[in-house]
């Protein structure tokens, strides 16, 4: 026998979470998250799962019939789309102006297809002449893949040309919205987007874990026209719609995870609740407070004014200045995390997150007075 090992039970503190995400959590959703376990095939708890349908599809602004939360974080949706729509052999543009592009061309290569990719430096929005050229000079080409809000530099692209383009080419659009959902201004049906997925823990301020995903219609009918079966059994959309969408017949797939769900619905609700343009604005609002600060701190921006992501503002680090010392006396004497810096920002950059319920005048001048304090 191996000895039980007596432990207390998990006391975390109360942080106020200024990275990348998770966000602070909506204390409406913590609450929501604790109330009772019912079965996932409950009449109640089917309801519950229509409701939370419909407020996906708010959020998306679609009315794809496709559009569901699967129960796994950001990066599971981003393998959905991809393991779902694109077959082996097929070509796929990938735009790549950070960490997570990267990570879409290593889903498009898993699969067995083609990436063709289109790099911009970091910082710097996915450029759409780039992309146009790209799209031009490979018509075997169906899809176009980029991340609109690219967490890694908070550079924030150009989502409604990008996916015109690609329906001018005949590709399908695959969006990463990860960090733009309920952050910036996201349109699905008008911007024409065919697979887009984003994750609960960045604007939305729900707890991490679910990703909400979306397919258009001509994305359904790709799906649908597959000569191959979908290598992931668990991610196999065809599979999960006869749970999400068997319209009263709902059959057990996999048990969805009930009280992350609970909390999903609540952070949605309340999103709708506040209207997704407002929220929208309040992200910008405090976006233009917090630059405020930080310019008066002498803090540069790395992304240039007009392609920054309001959610996500990445700061070089001041020559002279210990990053991981900084970060270490926000946590201990503020209670306060913000990120570090990803990839080829590593050591180079603070990324400070304003999301969903951390989007806050609180949280701005707490984050201002901790780092004034910590670079005096
Ligand atoms: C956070 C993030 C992901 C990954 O989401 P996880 O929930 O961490 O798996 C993917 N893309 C972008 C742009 C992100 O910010």
């Amino acid at each position: 026998m191996l000895a039980a090992p007596q432990l207390q039970a998990f006391n975390p503190p109360r942080r106020t979470l200024m990275g990348p995400g998770p966000s602070d959590v909506y204390p409406e959703v913590l609450a929501a998250q604790s109330k009772p376990t019912i079965g996932h095939l409950d009449p109640l708890f089917v309801g519950m799962m229509d409701e939370l349908k419909s407020l996906i599809q708010y959020a998306f602004q679609t009315q794809n019939e496709m559009t569901l939360a699967v129960s796994a974080p950001g990066s599971a949706g981003m393998e959905t789309c991809f393991v779902n729509l694109v077959e082996p052999g097929e070509t796929v543009i990938v735009c790549r102006n950070g960490v997570f592009g990267e990570r879409m061309r290593q889903n498009v290569e898993r699969v067995g297809a083609t990436a063709v990719v289109v790099d911009n430096e970091w910082g710097e929005p996915v450029s759409v002449d780039a992309v146009a050229k790209a799209l031009a000079s490979h018509p075997e080409a169906k899809f176009l893949a980029f991340v609109h809000a690219e967490t890694s530099t908070g550079a924030l692209s150009d989502a409604q040309s990008l996916c015109a383009l690609a329906k001018q080419h005949d590709c399908l659009s695959i969006v990463d919205a990860v960090t733009s959902l309920g952050g910036v201004e996201l349109r699905v049906d008008d911007w024409g987007i065919d697979a887009i997925y984003a994750g609960s823990q960045k604007c939305l301020s729900c707890v991490p874990g679910l990703s909400p995903v979306s397919f258009s219609p001509a994305a359904v009918e790709k799906l649908k026209a597959r000569k191959t079966p979908v290598q992931s059994w668990f991610l196999d959309q065809t599979l999960v719609m006869g749970y999400w969408s068997g319209e009263g017949k709902r059959s057990y797939h996999h048990t969805a995870p009930v009280n992350a769900l609970y909390a999903l619905h609540e952070s949605l609700r309340l999103l709708a609740e506040e209207g997704l343009e407002q929220a929208w604005q309040r992200h910008q609002q405090m976006h233009l407070l917090l630059r405020q600060g930080l310019e008066k701190l002498g803090l540069q921006f790395v992304v240039n004014e007009g392609d920054r992501l309001p959610q996500l503002n990445a700061v070089y680090i001041p020559d002279g200045v210990n990053d991981a010392a900084v970060r270490q006396q926000l946590l201990q004497k503020y209670n306060l995390e913000i990120g570090a810096g990803l990839g080829a920002l590593a050591g180079k950059a603070w990324r400070i997150g304003l999301m969903g319920y951390g989007a806050r005048r609180e949280n701005v001048a707490l984050c201002l007075r901790a780092l004034e304090e910590q670079l005096a």
